[in-house]
This record gives C-alpha cells, structure tokens and sequence, in this order.
C-alpha cells in the first residue's frame, strides 16, 4: 500500500522554464517537458483521495486521479487512451487550461503543498504517446451510415467530431482556414501551443477518419443548405470572430490593430512562411487590455524586436483577468504596466498613429462583474508616444444571415441559443464560443462533445463514449 504521506517526498515542479533572456528571441514554448522521473514523481505526489474534486472542476471531467496513477508507474501509452477517452486534444489543454482556476485549483494539496501538475502530466503522456506512434484504437467502431457535417475546425468542432467518429458517424469538417484548430492555430501565439502540435493532431483526426474540407467558407464557397440537405445534421462552432469595439477617436489611424489581426499575422508566419505586415521591430507599442490575449499581443511584441511594449489597463493588477503565470512570463520578458490608465484618444499625424493621450483612475465600488470599478482621475490626461496601438478588448460572437434565414437565434450578445447543443432548427446543433461567448478551449470541447450527444440522440444512436 502507498504511504499516505507519500507525497511530503516530492516538492511540486514543474519541466524546465527557459530564461526570459532566451525565451524572448523566439517562438518557441516556455515550459520544457518533465524527465520521465520527475513525471513519474510528480504524478505519485496525488493523493487519490476518494473525492476527485480536480475531476469535477475540469469541465471535460477527466480521469485525472486514474491517468495519474498510470503515469506513475511509467504505463504512458494507457496513460495516453484513458486521457482521449473524454479529450480529444490532450496535448493541447495540458498547455493552454488555466489550470490554476480549473483542475489544479481544487486539489487537495494545492493550500499547502502545491497542486499535483496535473496539466504539465497530461500533456507530456499526450506528446511522449503520439511521438510514440500510439493512436486512438477504433477498431471496435460499427459505421452506421449516417453522416453529419462540422463547420469550423476549431476546438468545438473538433471536439463534436472526435465523438462522432468514435460512435461510427462519417463526419466532414468544413474550415474557412488553411489549417486546422481554429484560435489555437491563428490566434494563440507559438511560445504558448506550438504549431506542430496542431499538425501532428490533423494527422491523428484523419487517421480516424475524419474529413477535412479546408479553404472552405460556408456561406461563400459552398453553400448552407447545400450542407444542411446533403447530411443528416450540422454542427455549427464558428467561433466568436467579432472585435469588441474600442469606440476609441482616432482608432481608425494607421497603426492601430485589432489584437486578432495582429496575432493572426504573426501566426500565419509561423505556420506557413507567410510576410509579417505588422512587424513591430524597433516600434514603441501600447496595448490596450487586461486579459489573456493583451498580454499574448504584448509577448509577440516583444519577440518582434519592439523598442517598447507599454500595457494600459484602467483597473489595478489584483482585478486583471490576465492569468498570472501568463502576467508574471510577460513581465519578466519587459512588459511595462501602465495599471489604473484609461486611453482617451489615438493621437496620428498624416494618418498614423504616433501616440496615445491617456487618463489614470481610481477604483470605486464594485461593478456588477464583481471588480472595482475604475473612475476617471480629473486633471491626470497625458500623452504617451507610440508607433503601435494594439486594441485586445474582447470578441464577441457574430450569427452569419444564412443562420437567420433558417431560423437560428442569437441573444444581444451575439452567442447562438444552444442549449445542450440544440439550435431551434432541429438539424442544426452549435457549441463552443459561438454559444458561450469568447472563453476557454476546454469548455469549447466540452460544448462541442454536449452537441454530439445531442445530434447522436437525434439519429437514435447510442453514445460511443462518455463525455462532460
Ligand atoms: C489570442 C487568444 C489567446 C487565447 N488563449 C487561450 C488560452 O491560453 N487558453 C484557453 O483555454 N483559451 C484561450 N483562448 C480562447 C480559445 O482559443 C477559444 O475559446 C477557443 O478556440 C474557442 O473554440 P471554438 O471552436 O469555439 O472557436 P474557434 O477556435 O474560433 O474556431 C472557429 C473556427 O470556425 C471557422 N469558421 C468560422 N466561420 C466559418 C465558415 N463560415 N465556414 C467555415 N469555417 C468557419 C474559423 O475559421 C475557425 O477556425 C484564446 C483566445 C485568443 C483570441
Ligand atoms: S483539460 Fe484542463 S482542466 Fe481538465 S485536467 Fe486538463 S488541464 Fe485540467
């Protein structure tokens, strides 16, 4: 039997985090893989403790407990299967999850000890299988005849079709991208998922048999109700593409980006060889936000060559949304804070941006989030220079005319009406950020699993797997 004080032997650590210096000269990810003694320590620290609480708080309720204790003992590629049979991107969670607001949050060792590195294992039994040459085993599944099509190849997508391959469902994925992955492809930068990972994964889904049509727009090179006649159903998870609005006077300027353009440009270099047209090299450049993308367009900065990268954010760094691993990577590579700042206007001359005209708050009583609401300091205006106004306020989703026309509905936030994955129109289900507002990858996959139930239910199919 495992001594219950087994775990007081290891501290918890983490694989290897590459000096800021290094680390701001590329793209390259942050965190190294554990060796396999660390990782088999590491996995030993869980306490198994009769409540998996880490499982109830991870949104695809993994078997967190059960793969760890696989992993323990050096058995990764079973490590590997139990992992995909609720999440079909290991890999991927493992790096970007807030761990620290998930699975981690709630293990029994985290107030004292330090949380078992339940993503850092979930991802290095992923990549150590696959590198492997495992692969999920289908072998047992009976085609049925049906087939549904998935628009979007984002993590929804790719999560509803996991599912339906593994019930014996022929599903073709339509993606308006060259590449597969959605926002993980074209939005979060490479220090933090690299791109290969997301190839390496194209190739796994079309082991299993999953089509993919890429270069696709629906709605524009093919048709919706070409779609909607010639499968049994539709998945929609389209993503929530639409930029919150700064309404900021002078936004219009040369210079001034959205966070999605900017990062799609850096992205598409890296994925595809591409020209940067928003090299930042010797810039000085504001962003605008508080969140995880602010600080993602701030990092990219810097790994461009920025002269300076400058963060604005009007409330305090206690009520920053950021994660703060992703604050303290960004701060330790030079990002400068300018906290308790609101901008103003975007100063150009001759068209181009070349400064920003900010204000400083206070913080007053709380605003219905919860958070400090920040309140104008009078008399504190001032100008700050820069070639570069970075704007990463938010997305928001967007519902194409072809969705209207055939009766799905969108609340005033743009999210489409899905509840359990089921629009109003019976053969058309939707998950991820379209339904839930711009958010996480895992709940994306999660919602993108609900709706497979859904559409599984719908043709009188029994469920192949469980899911969240
Ligand atoms: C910069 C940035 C960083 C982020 N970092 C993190 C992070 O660290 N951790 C985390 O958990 N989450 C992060 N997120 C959020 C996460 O990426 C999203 O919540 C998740 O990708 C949503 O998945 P989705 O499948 O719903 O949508 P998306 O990933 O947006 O995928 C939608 C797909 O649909 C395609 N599509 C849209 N319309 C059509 C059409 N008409 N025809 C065909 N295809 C179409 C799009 O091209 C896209 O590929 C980040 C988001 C951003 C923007
Ligand atoms: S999917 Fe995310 S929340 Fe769930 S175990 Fe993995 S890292 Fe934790």
């Amino acid at each position: 039997m495992k001594d219950p004080l087994h775990f007081l032997n290891f501290e918890r650590q983490t694989g290897e985090v590459v000096p800021a210096k290094e680390r701001v000269t590329q793209f390259k990810e942050v965190q190294a893989q554990q060796n396999q003694q660390v990782r088999e320590e590491q996995s030993s620290r869980c306490l198994d403790c009769g409540t998996p609480y880490c499982q109830w708080k991870c949104p695809l309720h993994n078997a967190i407990p059960r793969w760890l204790e696989l992993a323990g003992e050096g058995r990764i590629m079973e490590a590997a299967e139990l992992a995909h049979q609720t999440n079909p991107l290991p890999e991927v969670c493992g790096r970007v999850c807030p761990q620290d607001r998930l699975c981690e949050s709630v293990c029994t060792l985290n107030d004292e000890f330090g949380a078992v590195t339940i993503g850092q294992v979930e991802r290095d039994i992923t990549d150590l299988a696959l590198d492997a040459g495992w692969r999920p085993d289908l072998s047992y599944v009976a085609k049925t005849g049906h087939k549904v099509a998935v628009i979007g190849a984002g993590p929804a997508g790719i999560g509803c079709a996991d599912y339906l391959v593994r019930a014996g469902v022929a599903v073709t994925v339509y993606e308006a991208e060259p590449v597969i992955g959605g926002l993980l492809s074209t939005g979060i930068p490479g220090f933090k998922l690299e791109k290969d990972i997301i190839t390496r994964r194209f190739e796994v889904l079309k082991d299993m048999g999953v089509e993919f049509v890429l270069g696709t727009k629906v709605g524009q090179d093919i048709s919706f109700k070409e779609l909607l006649d010639g499968y049994d159903a539709v998945f929609l998870g389209l993503g929530a593409p639409r930029s919150v609005d700064s309404g900021l006077a002078g936004s219009d300027a040369e210079g001034c980006l959205e966070a999605a353009h900017y990062l799609y440009d850096q992205n598409l270099k890296l994925m595809q060889g591409t020209e940067l047209h928003f090299d930042q090299k010797g810039k000085h450049v504001v962003v605008i936000g508080g969140g995880d993308t602010a600080m993602d367009c701030s990092r990219t900065a810097l790994r461009q060559g920025a002269a300076s990268v400058t963060l604005l954010y009007r409330r305090d760094r206690e009520n920053m949304p950021g994660s703060p691993k992703e604050v303290r990577f960004a701060e330790e590579e030079g990002l400068q804070f300018a906290f308790c700042h609101q901008p103003l206007e975007v100063l150009a001359q001759g068209g181009k941006v070349e400064g920003i005209r900010v204000q400083e708050t206070q913080l007053g009583a709380p605003d219905a989030s919860g958070r400090r609401r920040p309140e104008p300091v009078a008399g504190s205006e001032r100008d700050l220079k820069a070639d570069t106004v970075v704007l990463a306020l938010g997305f928001r989703p967007q519902l194409p005319p072809w969705l209207s026309e055939v009766g799905v509905v969108a609340d005033e936030a743009g999210r489409v009406l899905a509840p359990d994955g089921k629009t109003l129109h019976p053969k058309i289900f939707a998950g991820g950020d379209m339904v839930l507002g711009a958010d996480l990858v895992v709940t994306a996959i999660a919602n993108g699993r609900k709706a497979a139930i859904g559409i599984l239910d719908k043709l009188g199919l029994t469920a192949g797997v469980t899911a969240a």
